[in-house]
C-alpha cells in the first residue's frame, strides 16, 4: 500500500461485479489488497446474455459464504425481450419486491446505459418502470442506476483507444445522449426521494457546476467514483475546484471500483482511487484493460481531509444501504427456484 493511504479505514466498495468463477479468487485478493472490508456485488440481471441467471446465483452464493461482507444489488429479469422491446411476464414492481424479500440489499439498473436502453426498448420514464420506481422511492430501497456514458462514446473517432479496439462506441441506432438526459430528468422530477446512487459520477466530472446543481436539487441522490478514468483526468485538470467540490459534497460521493468487469481489470484500479482521494501524489493511470493505454497527463491526488475520506469510503454507504448486509431468506437453491419463474 502506498504512503498516505489509511490502512485502518474499513473501506466499503459499493460497486463491483462478479467475473467468471475461475477469476473470483483474484477478485477477492485484489479487493483485499485495496483494503476493502465489505463490498456490494452489482448484478445486471437475467437476459439472453445470462439466460439461466448464473451471475445472480453466483452473487447469492458469495453472500451466503461471506454474510458479513457481501451486499448484493440484484437485477431485473430481461429475458422477455421480443421484437426489440421488453414485455416482462412478472411486473417489475413484483420482481424488485421479490429481490428484497430474498435478502438483496438493493437494485442494480443498467437501463440507462445507451446500448442497454436500446436493447430494452422502453424510455426510462415510461409506464413500464413507473410502479417499480414509485415503490423504490416509497421504501427507500437502494438503487444503483447507470445512466448515460461519456459523450465521446457516441463516435468511433472520439472514443478512447481501449474502447475502440473492442468496438465499444455507439452508432446511429443507439439513443442519443440528449434523449437519455431528457428521459432521466423526467424520472428525477417525478421521484425526487429515490435512494439512488448514480455511478461514474453520472458522467458530470467535467461539469462540476451541473453536478452541484443536481445534488442541491435532489438531496437524496449520490454519485459514485467507479472509473471511467476520464473522471480522474477531469478532476485533475480542475484540481482546486474538484477538491472543494469533494469536501463540500463529501456526504454525497461514494467509493466504488468496478472491480470484476467482464473485460478484465488491473489490480491497482481501486488503489488508484484511494491514492487520488487520500494523497497529494502525481501518478500515472495504472495498467488496466478498461483504462490503458492512456497518454494523458498524470493524475494528481486531492489529499482530502480524513473526515471527508471516511464519509466517501465508509459512512455514506452505511447510511444509504446499511452497515451489515441483509440476510438471505433461504438457501441459494430455494431462492433461485423462487426467482426463476
Ligand atoms: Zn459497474
Amino acid at each position: 500500500m502506498s504512503d498516505g493511504i489509511n490502512q485502518s479505514l474499513p473501506l466499503i466498495d459499493g460497486h463491483i461485479h462478479l467475473p467468471g468463477r475461475e477469476m473470483c479468487d483474484k477478485l477477492l485478493a485484489d479487493l483485499k489488497y485495496t483494503g476493502t472490508r465489505k463490498f456490494a456485488v452489482q448484478n445486471i440481471g437475467r437476459s439472453r446474455h445470462d439466460p439461466d441467471g448464473k451471475g445472480f446465483r453466483q452473487a447469492l452464493e458469495m453472500k451466503q459464504r461471506m454474510p458479513e461482507e457481501v451486499f448484493v444489488f440484484g437485477g431485473l429479469d430481461f429475458s422477455d425481450i421480443t421484437d426489440g422491446a421488453y414485455k416482462p411476464r412478472v411486473p417489475l414492481v413484483e420482481q424488485v419486491q421479490k429481490l428484497r424479500d430474498m435478502g438483496c440489499d438493493g437494485l442494480k439498473l443498467l437501463t440507462g446505459k445507451p446500448d442497454f436502453r436500446k436493447f430494452v426498448g422502453h424510455p426510462l420514464d415510461g409506464a413500464l418502470f413507473e410502479p417499480m420506481l414509485k415503490w423504490a422511492e416509497e421504501t427507500r430501497f437502494p438503487v444503483l442506476w447507470h445512466v448515460g456514458d461519456p459523450p465521446e462514446f457516441w463516435s468511433e473517432h472520439t472514443v478512447p483507444p481501449w474502447a475502440r479496439t473492442r468496438g465499444w462506441w455507439y452508432d446511429s441506432t443507439v439513443p442519443k445522449k440528449k434523449q437519455i438526459d431528457e428521459e432521466i430528468e423526467r424520472v428525477f422530477l417525478r421521484h425526487p426521494k429515490l435512494n439512488v446512487t448514480l455511478p461514474h459520477f453520472f458522467f458530470l466530472s467535467d461539469r462540476l457546476d451541473d453536478a452541484a446543481k443536481l445534488l442541491d436539487t435532489y438531496p437524496n441522490y449520490a454519485l459514485d467514483l467507479a472509473p471511467g478514468v476520464e473522471m480522474y483526468h477531469n478532476f485533475t485538470a480542475n484540481h482546486a475546484k474538484a477538491r472543494a467540490f469533494f469536501i463540500k459534497y463529501a456526504d454525497r460521493i461514494l467509493y466504488g471500483s468496478d472491480f470484476g468487469m467482464g473485460c478484465g481489470w488491473g489490480q491497482d484500479r481501486g488503489m488508484m482511487i484511494r491514492r487520488f482521494l487520500e494523497t497529494d501524489d502525481r501518478f500515472d493511470v495504472p495498467e488496466d484493460p478498461a483504462m490503458t493505454p492512456d497518454e494523458r497527463p498524470k493524475l494528481h491526488g486531492l489529499n482530502l481531509p480524513a473526515d471527508a475520506v471516511r464519509k466517501i469510503c465508509v459512512d455514506n454507504f452505511v447510511r444509504r444501504v446499511g452497515a451489515k448486509p441483509r440476510s438471505l431468506a433461504a438457501d441459494v437453491d430455494t431462492l433461485m427456484k423462487r426467482w426463476m419463474v
